[in-house]
């Protein structure tokens, strides 16, 4: 007795019996509370996504899937309506991502650290950016989804974060005041941040990469200027085309197919097998990355290992870097 069992078919009956009874008389009858996450969108009405399930099991297998039976949620119900074909919408919205508080605090910094009403242009072009991010998917917004206002209260709880800020503070939460504190360690960095994530989003690439999430960690992010930066760093070095210009350069200039780094040349290990291959890494920071496009000399010929040892943990280091720690371990173990 699960979610999965219930059919497409089944939930359309729970549909109408939903509509039939009303709201009220519907979840009490079936023992359920309003959903305060995610609803089930149909043919113009909401309804209570978990209650839908829990009796859609009743047409589908003859019993009810009681609410204490299985919980509601993204991972679970609305996944599961989403994959019979139904809208779901979210109740909620999600917590502010890192690169949403950069573009915030960006603002409030440069408004002299003070918070901004919702009437304010800034606001309500702020407001509109955030909604073009590839960040959080349509089905997890809630219609009030990064409207002005929730952007102005934003600003407010940052500028209230802020150490010369006397007086009473807004309760923000544990990722605003981290995103203000990258901010006053190095604002040079964290402002041109914001500026390459702002260009890379009206330029329309970032919103191309949103597929490019594999080799992202969830939880953690490598680096200050956010994750939609790294993704179009690791996007930058995936395409094929530049790194076969950057190894046919590189051969015409009579240099090896080599790792810059530690000089591994996969052609001399692996024979012909490997004589064509090599990582490139963009070395151009992060916070200029949305400056320009990608030219050869930006890239640099890196080994898998070396590559994965530059981004392995944050802050991530040059080649240059890379290449003193390689030659320090070196003469250590001699
Ligand atoms: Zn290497
Ligand atoms: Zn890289």
């Amino acid at each position: 007795m699960s979610l999965a069992d219930i059919t497409q078919d089944a939930v359309l009956k729970a549909i109408v019996e939903y509509d039939e009874l009303g709201q009220d008389i519907f979840l009490d009858t079936y023992g359920f509370e309003p959903s305060h996450s995610y609803k089930l969108l149909h043919e113009g009405k909401e309804y209570d996504s978990k209650a839908i399930c829990g009796v859609a099991h009743k047409y589908a297998h003859g019993d009810l899937l009681p609410a204490s039976k299985f919980s509601g949620g993204a991972a679970t119900v609305a996944k599961k309506l989403q994959k019979l074909g139904f809208e779901v919408k979210s109740t909620r919205n999600p917590n502010w991502a890192w690169d949403e508080l950069v573009l915030a605090c960006d603002l409030v910094a440069r408004n002299g650290w003070k918070g901004i009403d919702a009437t304010k242009p800034e606001v309500i072009n702020l407001s509109e950016l955030l909604q073009h991010l590839p960040l959080h998917p349509e089905s997890e917004r809630a219609p009030t989804f990064r409207n002005p206002n929730g952007v102005g209260r934003k600003t407010h709880d940052i500028a209230t974060a802020h150490p010369d800020h006397t007086g009473a503070r807004t309760n923000g939460g544990q990722l605003d005041r981290e995103v203000l504190q990258a901010f006053l360690e190095d604002p040079e960095r964290m402002h041109a941040a914001a500026k390459g994530i702002r260009e890379g989003v009206l330029s329309g690439e970032l919103a191309e990469l949103s597929a490019f999430e594999e080799e992202e960690p969830d939880e953690e992010i490598s680096a200050p200027e956010g994750r939609l930066l790294i993704r179009k760093h690791y996007a930058r070095e995936r395409n094929r085309k530049l790194r076969m210009q950057k190894i046919d350069q590189t051969r015409a200039q009579g240099l090896p197919i080599a790792c810059e780094a530690c000089g591994f040349d996969f052609g001399r290990t692996y024979g012909a097998r490997g004589s064509n291959y090599i990582e490139v890494h963009h070395i151009v920071p992060l916070h200029h990355i949305g400056e320009s496009r990608t030219r050869l000399q930006d890239l640099a010929l890196m080994c898998a290992n070396c590559h994965r040892m530059i981004h392995v943990s944050k802050p991530w280091l040059t080649v240059e870097q890379l290449r003193t720690l390689i030659e320090k371990q070196r003469q250590f173990q001699e």
